[in-house]
């Protein structure tokens, strides 16, 4: 499926404002940024529009503010730096966002400059799409440009509104996230295997079903393995995650997997532990025996070796959502055998889509070894369930 979208190489942008939403919603610690994958995500088309002589505004948002004016912990003015570091450019930061000072900053922009306005959510009106946000904004542009996949999936003032008043375009990164993330479906190299872990199956149920509708194989794993277990019978999960509303859903589609030939693999055995913390320690039982007063943490050795093999068999893989609670090192091993063995097979195409997952392949330092890593969660999701993104449905047609 070709992205049926304008995107920056469709316009011509030289010596024009160029309004771009960009994802600059990165961790911060004491005023510095921890993280700077986003930032350099939005590098290309930042670069391009430069070398074509754009005037260049960027605009995102970053964390929770209130909404109720400046909140100096969720300031953009860290980001902004962490940009002009990487990007070896100007970078100018003004602090403010809808009023006159913003204005005044883009009214001296000259061609090829960088501008980064302030917090787009310190006004509570961004959130809520209202119209004059979404007015002041595109007043700073002749052009729109989003390329913030990870908030694509919101109808937000900065993400859909400027697209109603000015001619609006995708990004590189946006069109290349799109791309990637739509066409693993439309015409996956085989045998295609999908690996899908994380806390809970009702927060991936739409996941689940359109990856059975084209994995050759389904690999399940973490806390949402346990609601399987009840659904295929096993007496008990101890105290482990589950999810007893769903254990019918559960059950209708691994009838459903059968049916239309997708091969589901689920844990033969476990890591539990008698208590969820850093400090608990693991113990390696089989998944159709676990003990009353334990609870799941992560996916045993055996069937660590029984995911890796058939993950070295693939030729696409696509990976959500860890295989256990990885965040403590005590739990952390099937997740990394996960990714170690996606990393491992030189011949497939990985993408791997997911906050935590991400977090998850980069604490293991296997980022690099991975064909595409998704920069957004919420909205890589929404796109594997066959969703369109409204950032994206807002942009003119190619
Ligand atoms: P992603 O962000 O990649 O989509 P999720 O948000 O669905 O993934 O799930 C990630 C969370 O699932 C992690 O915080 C991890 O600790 C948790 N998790 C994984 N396995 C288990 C388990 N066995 N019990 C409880 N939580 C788990
Ligand atoms: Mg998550």
């Amino acid at each position: 499926m070709a992205f049926s979208k304008k995107t920056v190489r469709d316009v011509d942008v030289a010596g024009k404002r160029v309004l771009m939403r960009v994802d600059f919603n990165v961790p911060l610690k004491d005023g510095v940024v921890t993280d700077e994958t986003r930032i350099r995500a939005a590098l290309p088309t930042i670069k391009y529009l430069k070398d074509k002589g754009a005037k260049i505004i960027l605009m995102s948002h970053l964390g929770r503010p209130k909404g109720e004016g400046y909140e100096a912990e969720f300031s953009l003015k860290p980001a902004a730096e962490k940009l002009a570091e990487i990007s070896g450019y100007d970078v100018q930061f003004v602090d403010d966002t809808y009023g006159e000072k913003a204005r005044k900053a883009v009214d001296a922009l000259g061609d090829g400059q960088i501008l980064v306005l302030e917090n787009v959510r310190f006004d509570k009106r961004e959130k809520k799409n209202e119209r004059e946000i979404a007015q002041t904004l595109a007043s700073y542009g002749d052009i729109f440009v989003l390329d913030a996949f990870g908030t694509a999936h919101r109808s937000q003032g900065s993400v859909v509104g400027p697209a109603e008043f000015l001619p609006a375009v995708a990004g590189f990164l946006l069109e290349k996230e799109v791309d990637t993330l739509t066409s693993i479906f439309a015409n996956p190299e085989r045998p295609f295997v999908a690996i899908v872990g994380g806390s809970k199956v009702s927060s991936k149920i739409g996941v689940l079903e359109k990856l059975m509708e084209s994995a050759d194989t389904l690999i399940i794993g973490g806390g949402m393995a346990y609601t399987f277990f009840l659904a295929k019978g096993y007496k008990s999960v101890g105290k482990s995650l589950v999810e007893l509303d769903w254990v019918d859903k559960a059950r209708e589609m691994l009838e459903k997997a059968q049916r239309i030939g997708c091969k589901v693999m689920l844990p033969v055995d476990d890591v539990v532990a008698d208590h969820f913390g850093e400090d608990a320690k693991g113990f390696v039982v089989i998944s159709t025996e676990m003990p009353e007063d334990m609870m799941g943490m992560d996916i045993g050795p055996e069937t660590r070796k029984l995911y890796a093999d058939e993950i070295a068999k693939a030729k696409t893989v696509f990976w959500n959502g860890p295989m256990g609670v990885f965040e403590f090192d005590e739990f952390a091993a099937g997740t990394k055998a996960v990714a170690e063995a996606i990393a491992q097979n030189r011949e497939c195409t990985s993408i791997i889509g997911g906050g935590d997952s991400v977090a998850a392949v980069n604490k293991f330092g296997l980022a690099d070894k991975m064909s595409w890593i998704s920069t957004g969660g919420g909205a890589s999701m929404e796109l594997v369930e066959g969703k369109s993104l409204p950032g994206v449905e807002a942009l003119d047609n190619a």
